[in-house]
């Protein structure tokens, strides 16, 4: 602890146990202020600014250090200097006591709670900082929460110390008149229950709800203001419209119907959006192809002396699209006008907050009024305009499937998760592939050593990868395609002659040409919205790429939810959608999976953490199967075995972080994970050895030094 801390921390003690020791507490009654009421008048009337003044800094005091009496000193302050002047010197001396309680709090103790429990506080910091005043001035217009707590609690919220004076002077008026006023008639008042009857705390109760009551009318009141010049019609063609049948669109069509909510899902282009067609499924089904080539190419180390493949790229390229099509049915407009979704092809526009047209691809036009509607038009890879990029032609995650001829030299830009992914599918299935990335390191998102451990096995593998560089220009030398990188922002540009360019930069939230310039609705890189996943028009919802801030399948789904249930039963209850445990992988080789924090995240927000890791070189199954390489990575607080994110780089590791993704969500630890039998030899033990290496390092020492003893008396003893 800091020196500065130790000092204050020093003094508050040494205050209050001497507040204690001196018997002054019993000094602050009613019964001893009314017995000296005389005497203290007396002094009020022959020194009255010494009084005042004496007065206003005990009461500070006895309100900075939370020490019984507040109260009591209120009703002395009415008693003593009549009700305007007494009411004055407690509303300042109350707020300025309250507000150096605050910083006291903050000062020893925020940075420590926030460290600790941070993570679990992050909802409730966003609620403070959002809103924080309003919430405050509602504890502060109600005498019956404690004026001490309210004080040391705030002082551990990010609460900006000025708003949080100005707000409790202004919300304790109410009561501390109340006190003043009461305390002039000091000589009625036998208890301090006295001052207030029930009728008065109802009028309290009430008045702390007032400005809940406001909140609410000033929502409805914007939200008139919202919905101002559109017509709102008298009945609806539909609860729900949905627009896009991705992986967001599906999830949140199919739990309305599931409700019974009469809904309509428009897709415009393929049903399934990008997971199906063109992301995730196509992108599996090549790197299990890719995997095999390279097992063939690894087989000596299976003890298979030779084992060779041959194949023709298109037969594999084939394959994807069978895999595709095979996937299919579960997207399909049969399949849900099965389960009740009302499916329209063609391109759909929100034409007022209301109703939602619909081209069909004929070119006729329908429009559906509706009571909500989902916008779930995902994403689209973003194109960089490099000059000359129109010359070479360039592929990207949305057209690569079509390719049947093998690229003999891809250029990959970018090394996100998809670059990556299909940098080493094509280089497996014996491309020479150069991949580009602007940053220092690949899948920047992960720790540097997931980074440099994973693109030490692309350059084993020859991958060229070119770190801090960018292609200045792209140009057709002749019949040849060439790129002009720049590295480190060297003035020497390296040229790369390729045949097929797989641009991979990362993707753009579809935001335009369906209605939301029109009607207003703000977007940055992708649609604003609430917790709620509300728009500007509470009835207009987004979910999936299109709202971020992740770009998955899963996440896409688990938004569907909220956007399905806020809409169709939002006026009963909202669900705020929760990000607090979200997983994701990478399908390279090795696979790097994650889920919470990662060491660089705990860092970077000052978590305090200890990271525990176990080898996969270790494990037994690894070993048998010739894939002894990787780790387990958890992070728990200090002394805790709460998981705050764990990172799995190694073969299976998409399913191995499975039981870390249910132990965070259900708030499990890692003596949990321990204790539950994992069978063997599986990929799944290590998860188990790592929580063990976590206790290993956790163990109660002075404990087992005592059962020590415990034995060797045991060996001694008949
Ligand atoms: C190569 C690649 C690999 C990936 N791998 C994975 C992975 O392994 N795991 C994972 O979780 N995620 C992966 N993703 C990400 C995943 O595909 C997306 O996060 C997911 O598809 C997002 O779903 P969505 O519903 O938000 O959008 P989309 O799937 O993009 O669906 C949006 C739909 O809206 C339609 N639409 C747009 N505008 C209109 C309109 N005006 N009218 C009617 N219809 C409209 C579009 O045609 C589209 O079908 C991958 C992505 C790519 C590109």
């Amino acid at each position: 602890m800091k020196r500065s801390k130790l000092l204050l921390t020093g003094l508050i003690v040494v205050a209050i146990v001497a507040f204690f020791a001196s018997g002054l507490q019993h000094q602050f009654t009613l019964a001893n202020f009314k017995a000296q009421q005389a005497h203290f008048s007396e002094l009020n009337h022959t020194h009255p600014v010494v009084t005042a003044g004496v007065f206003f800094i005990l009461y500070v005091l006895v309100t900075a250090l939370s020490l019984p009496g507040a109260a009591i000193m209120t009703l002395v302050g009415g008693a003593l200097f009549g009700l305007l002047e007494g009411f004055l010197l407690v509303s300042f001396a109350s707020s300025l006591g309250a507000t150096l309680a605050f910083l006291a709090s903050r000062f020893l103790l925020k940075d420590w709670v926030q460290s600790r429990f941070g993570e679990r506080l992050k909802a409730i910091n966003q609620g403070v900082e959002k809103e924080g005043g309003f919430y405050l001035f509602t504890l502060r217009l109600v005498p019956a929460f404690p004026f001490f707590v309210i004080n040391l609690v705030m002082g551990l919220t990010p609460i900006k110390p000025f708003t949080f004076y100005w707000v409790s002077q202004l919300g304790m008026l109410a009561g501390t008149f109340v006190y003043v006023n009461a305390g002039t008639q000091l000589g009625e008042i036998n208890t301090l229950a006295g001052v207030v009857s029930p009728g008065l705390l109802a009028s309290f109760a009430l008045l702390g709800l007032f400005p809940l009551i406001a909140k609410k009318a000033l929502d409805q009141l914007k939200k008139a203001k919202v919905y101002k010049g559109f017509k709102k019609p008298k009945t609806f063609d539909r609860n729900l419209v949905v627009i896009g049948a991705g992986s967001a669109g599906l999830v949140t069509s199919y739990i309305a119907a599931a409700v019974r909510a009469k809904v309509t899902l428009v897709e415009k282009h393929r049903m399934g959006g990008d997971c199906l067609n063109t992301g995730c499924v196509p992108s599996k089904a090549l790197i299990r192809s890719a995997r095999f080539l390279s097992q063939i190419e690894n087989a000596k180390s299976l003890g298979i002396r030779d084992a060779t493949a041959t194949f023709a790229f298109s037969e594999v390229m084939e394959r994807v699209q069978r895999v595709v099509k095979t996937v299919e049915p579960h997207d399909s407009i049969a399949r849900y006008t099965e389960l009740g979704v009302d499916v329209r092809v063609g391109s759909a526009r929100i034409v007022s907050p209301w109703a939602v047209e619909i081209e069909a691809p004929d070119g006729t036009r329908e429009t559906l009024t509706t009571r909500n509607i989902t916008i779930a038009t995902g994403a689209r890879p973003f194109v960089p305009n490099i000059p000359g990029i129109e010359h070479t032609g360039y592929y990207t995650s949305d057209t690569i499937w079509e390719l049947r001829e093998q690229p003999e030299t891809l250029l990959v830009l970018g090394a996100g998760p998809i670059g990556c992914e299909l940098a080493q599918a094509f280089s497996r299935l014996e491309s020479k592939v150069v991949q580009i990335q602007q940053g220092d390191r690949i899948m920047p998102r992960e720790d540097q050593e997931v980074s440099q451990y994973v693109l030490e096995r692309f350059q084993a593998e020859g991958i060229q990868v070119l770190l801090n560089s960018e292609v200045v220009r792209f140009a057709l030398e002749g019949d040849q395609k060439v790129a002009f990188v720049q590295t480190n922002g060297s003035s020497q540009m390296q040229k790369i002659e390729f045949d097929t360019l797989l641009v991979a930069v990362g993707r753009a939230a579809n935001l335009t040409g369906f209605g939301l310039e029109e009607l207003g609705i703000e977007t940055g890189k992708t649609v604003i919205t609430n917790e709620y996943l509300q728009t500007k028009y509470p009835n207009i919802f987004a979910a999936g790429d299109v709202a971020g801030p992740y770009q998955f399948t899963h996440t896409a789904a688990h938004q569907a939810w909220y956007a399905a249930v806020n809409g169709l039963f939002g006026q009963f209850k909202r669900f705020k959608a929760d990000y607090s445990v979200i997983p994701w992988a990478t399908f390279t080789d090795p696979e790097v999976a994650r889920v919470g924090l990662n060491e660089q995240e705990a860092i970077a927000q000052g978590i305090a953490h200890e990271v525990t890791r176990y080898g996969l070189d270790d494990l037994d199954r690894a070993i048998a199967d010739e894939a002894a390489h990787g780790w387990v990575k958890v992070l728990t607080p200090p002394g805790s075995d709460r998981i705050l994110g764990a990172t799995i780089v190694g073969d299976h590791a998409g399913d191995l972080i499975a039981e870390f993704v249910l132990a965070m969500r259900h708030g499990l630890g890692l003596n949990k994970i321990l204790g539950t039998i994992h069978i063997y030899p599986t990929w799944t033990e290590a998860n188990k050895y790592a929580a063990g290496v976590w206790k290993k390092a956790n163990a109660p020492e002075t404990v087992l030094k005592w059962v020590e003893r415990f034995h060797r008396w045991q060996r001694k003893s008949k």
